[in-house]
C-alpha cells in the first residue's frame, strides 16, 4: 500500500536526500489568491464580512462572534467528565513543562559602570488559532495558551471555526469541547471565525455590535493551507510562529521494533489530513514487509480509513529502506520531520545523535499520540523540513528579548576609540561624532 524506496547501496548527498525523500504538496503561494481578497474583505467590512465568510465555509452565520461568558461556562458545565479529567491532566502535564522554559533577565558586566541587560517581556496581546475544520482540537487549545500564559501575556483571544452541529446555546460557536478547554485554563476572549479570516481578524481587529475585538500583535497555532496562507500575507503587520503545513511522522526502526506499534503510529498520524505524511525508515526489509502488513490490516478498519489510506498512499508517505541504522540517521536528519520515534535497540544513543527533529519520541512507549494529547510538550511543532531551523512552540515563542543597555560616562570614554573607528570604517563618521560629542569641552563645540 504504501511506497517503497529503496536507498540501499547508494550514497546520497544532503540536496539529493531532500529532493528525493518524499513530502507533501503544500502550495502556500497558490492559496494566496484565495485568502487575498478574504483578508481584504475582513479589513473593510469587519464583522460583516467575517459572518458572510462563515456562512460560505462554515456552513452557520454566527448571531454574535464573541463567544459569551455563559456560553463558555455551559460547555465546561456539559464537558463530558472522562474529557474534562483528561484535558486536566494535559494541562497539568503542560504547565509544568513549560514553567521550566519561563526565562529571567540576564545582566552582563561588560566594563565597569557599563552594563548589558537582556529582558525577556512577554507580547502585550496575541491570537491563538485553534483549528475547527476536519476534526476539533481541544489539544490545541492547551498547546497555544499553555506557554502563552506561562509567558506573562496578559491579553489573549483565541478563534476557531463556528460548528454547524451545534444547537441550543452553542448553536453557532466553535466547537463546545474547545469552549470547554478554554473555560479550564481562564479564556475569556474566545471568538467563533476560522480559516484565513480568523487571522486577518485578530490582526486587524473588528467590532460586532458591542463587542470590539482590538488587534493582537501576534498570531500561533496550527491550521489548514488557508490559515498558513493567511499567517503569510499579514506577517509584517502581526508577527507568527511558523506557517503550519500537513503533519508528518518519521520513523527510524530497526528489525526489533514491533510492526503492530510501527503501523498503529503511522495512521495515527494519516488521520489527520489526506494530505499528512507518515513514513518510515528502516534497515530491515523484514520489519518493512511486517509493517506493510500490519498498515493495510489496521488502515482497513480504523474509523477515519477513507483519509487515513489516501494520506498513506499518497506521495508524501513512503517506507525508506536504508543499509544501516547511520544511513537511517543521515535519512531523519535531512527529512526533518515534525514528529520523529525512534523505536532501535538503544534508542536513547541514536535519539541524541539527531539534529533536525520538531519533537523526538524515544523508544517504544513515547508515541507521538503521547505528544499529542499528555506527554506535557508541546505539539505545535514545525513541518515541511522546517525542523532544521525552526522549533515548535514555546513559552519563548510569546518573548521578545530586549537589550538595555546602561553605560556611565566612565565607560563609554573606555570604549570610545574603538566606536569612533569603526564608524569610520563603516564611512558613518556620524556615528562616531554621537561617541565625541560627549567629550568635547565647551570650547570645542
Ligand atoms: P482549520 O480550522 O485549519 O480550517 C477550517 C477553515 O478553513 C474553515 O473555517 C474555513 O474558513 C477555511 N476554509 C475551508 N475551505 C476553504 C476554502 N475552499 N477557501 C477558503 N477557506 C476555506 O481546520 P482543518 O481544515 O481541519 O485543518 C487543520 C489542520 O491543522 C490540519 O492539517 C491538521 O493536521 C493541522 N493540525 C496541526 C496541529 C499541529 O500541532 N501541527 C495540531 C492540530 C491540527
Amino acid at each position: 500500500m504504501m511506497q517503497r524506496l529503496d536507498l540501499r547501496g547508494r550514497s546520497l548527498s544532503l540536496r539529493e536526500l531532500r529532493e528525493g525523500l518524499p513530502r507533501a504538496q503544500f502550495d502556500v503561494d497558490a492559496a494566496l489568491h484565495t485568502v487575498e481578497p478574504i483578508c481584504a474583505a475582513v479589513r473593510e467590512r469587519g464583522a460583516e464580512a467575517l459572518k458572510d465568510f462563515a456562512e460560505q465555509y462554515d456552513g452557520v452565520r454566527p448571531q454574535r462572534l464573541r463567544v459569551p461568558a455563559a456560553a463558555l461556562q455551559a460547555a465546561l458545565a456539559q464537558l463530558d467528565p472522562d474529557v474534562r479529567a483528561a484535558l486536566e491532566v494535559s494541562i497539568d502535564r503542560a504547565r509544568r513543562v513549560h514553567a521550566d522554559q519561563v526565562r529571567t533577565a540576564t545582566t552582563t558586566q561588560v566594563t565597569d559602570g557599563g552594563t548589558v541587560t537582556e529582558r525577556w517581556v512577554p507580547v502585550d496581546r496575541v491570537g491563538l488559532y485553534v483549528p475547527g475544520g476536519r476534526a476539533v482540537y481541544p489539544s490545541s487549545v492547551v498547546m497555544n495558551v499553555v506557554p502563552a500564559q506561562l509567558a506573562g501575556v496578559g491579553s489573549l483571544a483565541v478563534a476557531s471555526p463556528p460548528q454547524k452541529e451545534t444547537t441550543g446555546e452553542l448553536a453557532g460557536y466553535p466547537h463546545p469541547s474547545i469552549l470547554a478547554a478554554c473555560a479550564l485554563l481562564g479564556v475569556e476572549e474566545v471568538y467563533a471565525v476560522g480559516g484565513a479570516q480568523a487571522v486577518a481578524a485578530l490582526a486587524y481587529g473588528f467590532t460586532d455590535g458591542e463587542d470590539v475585538c482590538e488587534p493582537v500583535s501576534l498570531v500561533t497555532g496550527p491550521g489548514n493551507i488557508y490559515v498558513a496562507a493567511a499567517k503569510r500575507l499579514l506577517k509584517g503587520v502581526i508577527g507568527i510562529d511558523a506557517e503550519a503545513g500537513p503533519t508528518e511522522i518519521a520513523i527510524l526502526a530497526d528489525a526489533g521494533a514491533d510492526p503492530e506499534y510501527v503501523a498503529a503510529d503511522l495512521i495515527s498520524q494519516a488521520e489527520h489530513d489526506p494530505l499528512a505524511a507518515s513514513v518510515l525508515v528502516t534497515d530491515s526489509a523484514g520489519l518493512a514487509e511486517a509493517v506493510t502488513a500490519a498498515v493495510a490490516r489496521r488502515a482497513a478498519a480504523t474509523k477515519h480509513s477513507e483519509r487515513v489510506i489516501e494520506a498513506l498512499t499518497g506521495p508524501q508517505s513512503a517506507i525508506v529502506l536504508v543499509d544501516d541504522l547511520e544511513q537511517g540517521l543521515a535519512v531523519v536528519n535531512a527529512y526533518a520531520a515534525e514528529h520523529l520515534e525512534v523505536i532501535t535497540s538503544d534508542a536513547p544513543a541514536l535519539a541524541a545523535r539527531v539534529r533536525n527533529a520538531g519533537a523526538i519520541f524515544v523508544g517504544p512507549y513515547s508515541p507521538v499520540s503521547l505528544g499529542d494529547y499528555a506527554a506535557g510538550s508541546n505539539h505545535v511543532l514545525p513541518t515541511g523540513g522546517c525542523a532544521c531551523h525552526s522549533s515548535g512552540l514555546s513559552v519563548q515563542s510569546f518573548l521578545r528579548g530586549i537589550h538595555v543597555i546602561d553605560y556611565s560616562r566612565e565607560a563609554l570614554a573606555e570604549v570610545a576609540a574603538h566606536v569612533v573607528t569603526l564608524a569610520q570604517a563603516e564611512d558613518l563618521p556620524a556615528h562616531g561624532e554621537a561617541v565625541t560629542a560627549r567629550f568635547e569641552t565647551m570650547a570645542e563645540r
